[in-house]
């Protein structure tokens, strides 16, 4: 099996010939320790933490940065002027309350996700090759955007078709260009392949949404193939891991990101034990963070990967808390071949689920985790768009 492209990639950055733990973890630290100089010479928002730690190990001493801290004092976090800035991502809130997230990148840090997106998709996108991208498009340095730059640098052509379109413009989409790779969310691609069964598309590289096991059986089997899964936030500069072709996690970027797992008592675990993601984020230009919760859950692997690298792994990734729900449900209703998406919404009886349908006979259950279940399916036609246009929720009724 050939090592995974992340560690080629990694190596070339890092100007080393080898990546054993030892040289990671070194890597890490100065990185680290350049990091905590540069916040008290810049007074930022980390200024207050020690200069120097003398180990790894002690990072694990310092304190947390949590969501809402982010929210209220993100300027504070930025470490270069405005000018030096080239993107900022506003988190989309639906209240009028409270502060929204904002993120700060620089060229470089953009610049720097176009290259690992280049070469984690270099696992499945080959030269001459067209890719699907069912992602946002925002401007110059859009996710889309960034993602499109590096299948060019593949040598493939990308295909912008974005988050707005209809199941019409996407089938449309899919026919004339005969696309031989996506890039997107898992249920919306789904949905494609369950309304198109025989399309072009033979891998895909899925991201920016939790992936039930229902839904990754449903898409290989369609595409006869392995899926790509990829984890990436706002916070780590929209690219963070990726899977090679052991397929046995994600290699995460271990020399931009330092990454902890922490119990409910957030004390670390021990290795290969579950728990709460927690990111440094020691290359990020403009706006690093320093041991910042993600509230995802998930697990590290450090020994070595079939594929022969040391870099370690992400097991699968979920949300903790009421966010998991909706992946459960997602878990039980794609079981239903006939279904092409949903939205579900919580109301005081139990769930109201409204959707498309494609054909008709099956039988539908009364009740999803353990509530009973309301059922308002009609059958899909090409004026329907995707139920969630971002990640996907479980609606609460609102009076
Ligand atoms: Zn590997």
């Amino acid at each position: 099996m050939n090592l995974s492209k992340l560690d080629l990639w990694m190596q070339k950055q890092e100007h080393v010939t080898s990546l054993s733990r030892i040289e990671i973890e070194q890597i890490q630290f100065c990185k680290l320790n350049h990091l905590l100089a540069r916040e008290k010479a810049r007074g930022g928002f980390y200024k207050d933490l020690p200069e120097k730690l003398s180990s790894l190990r002690e990072l694990s001493i310092l304190p947390f940065t949590t969501e809402s801290q982010l929210k209220n004092y993100g300027n504070q976090m930025l470490l270069l002027s405005q000018s030096k800035v080239d993107r900022i991502r506003t988190e989309e809130t639906s209240g009028t309350t409270g502060k929204a997230k904002r993120l700060y990148y620089s060229a470089a840090d953009n610049e720097r996700t176009i290259s690992f997106f280049a070469a984690g998709l270099s696992e499945l996108v080959y030269p001459g090759e067209k890719t699907m991208i069912c992602m946002p498009f925002s401007g110059p340095g859009g996710l889309g955007e960034l993602i499109a730059e590096a299948i060019c640098r593949l040598g493939a052509k990308p295909i912008p078709a974005g988050i707005q379109k209809s199941y019409g413009e996407l089938l449309f989409l899919l026919d004339s260009e005969q696309p031989e790779t996506f890039v997107g969310m898992p249920v919306p691609l789904l949905s494609l392949l369950r309304l198109s069964p025989t399309c072009s598309l033979k891998r895909a590289l899925i991201s920016a949404d939790a992936c039930p096991e229902t839904v990754t059986d449903a898409v290989e089997a369609f595409l006869s193939s392995r899926l790509y899964p990829h984890y990436g936030s706002r916070e780590m500069g929209l690219g963070g891991a990726v899977t090679c072709p052991a397929f046995s996690g994600m290699h995460l970027r271990e020399n931009d990101i330092i990454a902890e797992i922490v119990d409910k008592s957030l004390k670390p675990v021990k290795d290969g034990e579950w728990g709460e993601l927690v990111i440094t984020t020691i290359q990020a230009d403009a706006m690093p963070l320093i041991r910042y919760r993600t509230k995802d859950h998930a697990r590290l692997l450090k020994k070595r990967c079939p594929c022969g690298s040391m870099i370690a792994r992400l097991d699968t990734v979920t949300r903790l808390g009421e966010a998991s729900k909706i992946t459960k449900l997602d878990n039980e209703v794609f079981q239903i071949p006939q279904i092409i998406d949903y939205r579900a919404t919580q109301t005081e009886e139990g769930l109201l689920i409204e959707g498309y349908k494609k054909g008709d006979c099956f039988a539908l259950p009364d009740r999803l985790l353990g509530y009973p279940v309301i059922w308002k399916l009609c059958q899909v036609s090409k004026n329907h768009y995707p139920c969630y246009p971002a990640k996907r929720y479980l609606v609460k009724e609102t009076k």
